[in-house]
This record gives structure tokens, C-alpha cells and sequence, in this order.
């Protein structure tokens, strides 16, 4: 029998980040995890030279100094600035929306032409929409999206995309959705506006590495498999204080409320010999709804590769079923009442707490997901 003070379930970053804090107070955590490698979604796997992100593009970016200066203990960050483009029939964009989209789009050149432009545009959609500006509301995602951006922006750069990611028609989509289409009156395609950003040079597993250097780790089980194989174990079983819980949370308490709901993804990844440059950007766009994908991610671009390959990966919206990688929580009325109905639940666990984007049924960014780790860690040293 050995005995932790915390079983970890779940590898991905925040689950790491909590052990390592854990570990340096001079707790003993076990790991497991029921996929088969260290990192969740942020696992980075080697192809020909080539750091492949197996489970969607994934850039470091954050405006918290504390976040920043804390990953860049592990990794050597490069100076990658996102800046995708957007392929729509033959014609191709800079995103986001700012003056390189704009002077393409309608051959002009200053703030001023754009800013016209699209007020037209704007002025002229709510006045076919029998809209007043003030007191009315948009009734679906096309109205929303046509009030803000006029008619060009969104036809080409937002309709298709957008029915794509979530399968259905722009009319048929809540207004909700799309609280805000920036556009940005300067020549700058940096796609965030955070103060840092980068990609791990050596991809991201190492990070996830280096967190759980030095704790013991089990992978390819889940945490019921777990369980079992432990009760199985009688008085030898291994004994926890507490358990972190970043899995499904209502897997966790086995759906007895109904199920959460979630978009998935499908990667269709392929190695392109011979080609060292196939689409000269990392990330591209496909914003025609004929286009099966939303995006193809060339990876070698993340790290500026002169390797004489290249890797591509597709990326196909999916509807979820359970079974499936759940990506996207879908944060509608139904689903957080739901969520909070499991809160409930949750908050009668004394021995178990529940982090990260599944136990939180929440959309995170890697930089927020460290901050909530380490809050609670924090909270759990008691400091
Ligand atoms: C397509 C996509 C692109 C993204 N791009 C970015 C980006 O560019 N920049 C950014 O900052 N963030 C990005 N993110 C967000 C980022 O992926 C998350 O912030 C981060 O991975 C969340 O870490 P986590 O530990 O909460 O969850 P996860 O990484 O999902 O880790 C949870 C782990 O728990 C394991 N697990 C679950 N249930 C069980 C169980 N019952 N038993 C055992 N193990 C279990 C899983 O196998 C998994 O390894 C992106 C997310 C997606 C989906």
C-alpha cells in the first residue's frame, strides 16, 4: 500500500500544473491518465523533424506576466505571431478583419475608405432588415453578424465558416453566438491582441514532461479502471486523500443528470514528402461552406521549418456523440443550467475537486488554465 495525498486524473495542463505544485510543497501525488501519452489536448508528437499539435493548432498567448514568466521555465518560447489568412474561392484574405483584408477586398487604401465602406454596408443591411438602430435586436447569427460587418465581410469571410463550425444555416444560429466581429482600421494581422505570445520551441509535450518529472504516472486507464483495479487490490490498495478530477464531469457522477453537450472535431493529418512549403502559412482558412474543412494547419510553420517535408493536418467540424473527443462545451441555457445542476453535486464531494475545461465545462485557454491550476493549488496549500 502506498499512500498520496492526491490522485490526479487527467495529464492535460492543468492537472500537471497542480501535481508539479503539489510535488514542489512536498505533496505526493499518482497520475493517470486513460489516453495513451502525457498532455491532453496540448500533446505535441514528432513527425520528420516536424512538432505536429495532434489535437488543433495550439498557440501560447497571454497578457498575465506571471503566466508567461511560469511557462517559460519550461520551454524555450520562439516569437510566432499568429496571423492566418482566409481562402474563399480564389481570392485570399488576411485575418483578422483589418486594412490588408479591406484594401484586398475593395482596392482601397486608407482607414477612412474602409470605415465608409462598411458603415454603407452596415446602414444598408439593417435598413433591408426593416431595423432601427436602438431598439432593435438581431432574431438570428445573419442579422447579428450583417449589423456589425455589412454585407462583403460576412458573406465572404464569416457565413460559410461559421455554418460549418456549428452545421447549420447563420439563420437558423442563435444571434448570441457572435457578440462581436472585431474589425481593426490598421495595417496588423496579428490575430491576438495579448502583450505575449509564441510557440514552445520542441513542441509541447516537454512542458507537460518536465511538470510531472519525478511523479510516478500511470497512462492507458481510466479513472473507473482505476478504481477497480485498486478496490481489486484490497488492503494493499493505494490510499488518496483527495482526488483531482479533469475529466467529464458528468461522466464523473455517471450522466445521472442527462448528458452535457459539446462540438467535436475531426483531423484528417498527412505527410506531404517532398513538399517543404505547402501553403506558406501556418494556418489557413476555408471560409466557402462547399469546403468540407475549416482549416488546413501546415505545422512546420509554427517553428519557421526548413525541413524538405512538410506535414498538413485538415480540420472537419463534427457533430458530438458520447464516445467522441468532446472540444467545444456548447454554453447555452440548457447545457449551464445543467452544468450548474452538476456543480451541485459537485460541491457535496468533500474529497474531490474538479478542474480544467471538462470538469469546468468551460472553453480555457492554456494561459487561464494555468492561472485556475494554480489558484488551486494555492487554495488547497492554504496560502
Ligand atoms: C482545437 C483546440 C484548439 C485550441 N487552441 C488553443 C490555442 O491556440 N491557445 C490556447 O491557449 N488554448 C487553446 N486551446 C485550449 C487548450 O487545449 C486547453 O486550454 C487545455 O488543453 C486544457 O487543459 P485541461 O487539462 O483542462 O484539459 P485536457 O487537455 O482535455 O486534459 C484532460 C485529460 O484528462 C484525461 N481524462 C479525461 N477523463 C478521464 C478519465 N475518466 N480517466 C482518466 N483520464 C481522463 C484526458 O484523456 C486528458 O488527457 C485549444 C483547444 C482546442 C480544443
Amino acid at each position: 500500500m502506498t499512500r498520496f495525498d492526491y490522485l490526479v486524473v487527467g495529464t492535460g495542463l492543468f492537472g500537471s500544473v497542480f501535481a508539479y505544485e503539489m510535488k514542489k510543497a512536498g505533496k505526493k501525488c499518482l497520475v493517470i491518465d486513460k489516453r495513451e501519452h502525457l498532455g491532453g489536448n496540448i500533446y505535441t508528437r514528432e513527425e520528420k523533424g516536424i512538432q505536429v499539435h495532434q489535437y488543433g493548432a495550439h498557440i501560447f498567448h497571454t497578457s498575465d506576466r506571471r503566466i508567461w514568466d511560469y511557462v517559460n521555465q519550461f520551454a524555450q518560447f520562439n516569437h510566432y505571431i499568429n496571423s492566418p489568412v482566409a481562402v474563399y474561392g480564389e481570392e485570399l484574405y488576411n485575418l483578422p478583419f483589418n486594412m490588408n483584408t479591406f484594401s484586398k477586398m475593395w482596392s482601397i487604401r486608407t482607414p477612412a475608405q474602409a470605415r465608409e465602406i462598411i458603415e454603407s454596408q452596415r446602414t444598408q443591411a439593417l435598413a433591408e432588415l426593416g431595423a432601427e438602430e436602438g431598439s432593435w435586436e438581431p432574431g438570428n447569427l445573419e442579422e447579428q453578424a450583417l449589423s456589425l460587418v455589412g454585407r462583403d465581410v460576412y458573406e465572404k469571410l464569416v457565413k460559410g465558416y461559421t455554418e460549418k463550425q456549428w452545421g447549420r444555416d447563420c439563420r437558423e444560429l442563435p444571434a448570441f453566438i457572435i457578440k462581436r466581429l472585431p474589425v481593426r482600421f490598421v495595417y496588423d494581422n496579428n490575430y491576438f491582441t495579448d502583450r505575449y505570445q509564441g510557440i514552445p520551441e520542441g513542441g509541447y509535450t516537454q512542458i507537460v514532461e518536465k511538470l510531472l518529472e519525478g511523479t510516478p504516472v500511470r497512462l492507458g486507464i481510466s479513472y473507473r479502471q482505476f478504481l477497480k483495479q485498486n478496490e481489486e487490490k484490497g488492503a494493499e490498495a493505494d490510499v488518496f486523500d483527495k482526488v483531482l478530477y479533469t475529466g467529464m464531469i458528468d461522466e464523473y457522477f455517471g450522466y445521472c443528470l442527462g448528458e452535457l453537450q459539446y462540438r467535436s472535431l475531426r483531423f484528417e493529418t498527412e505527410l506531404l514528402e517532398g513538399c517543404d512549403n505547402y501553403q506558406g502559412n501556418a494556418v489557413v482558412n476555408y471560409t466557402e461552406r462547399q469546403v468540407p474543412y475549416t482549416r488546413i494547419i501546415e505545422h512546420k510553420h509554427f517553428e519557421f521549418g526548413t525541413q524538405p517535408d512538410t506535414v498538413i493536418t485538415r480540420e472537419y467540424p463534427a457533430e458530438w456523440k458520447k464516445g467522441d473527443e468532446p472540444y467545444y462545451p456548447i454554453n447555452d441555457a440548457r447545457n449551464n443550467e445543467l452544468f450548474a445542476r452538476y456543480r451541485e453535486l459537485a460541491a457535496k464531494e468533500e474529497k474531490v475537486l474538479f478542474g480544467g475545461r471538462l470538469g469546468q465545462y468551460k472553453y480555457y485557454d492554456m494561459d487561464k488554465v494555468i492561472a485556475a491550476a494554480l489558484e488551486m493549488a494555492e487554495k488547497e496549500l492554504g496560502q
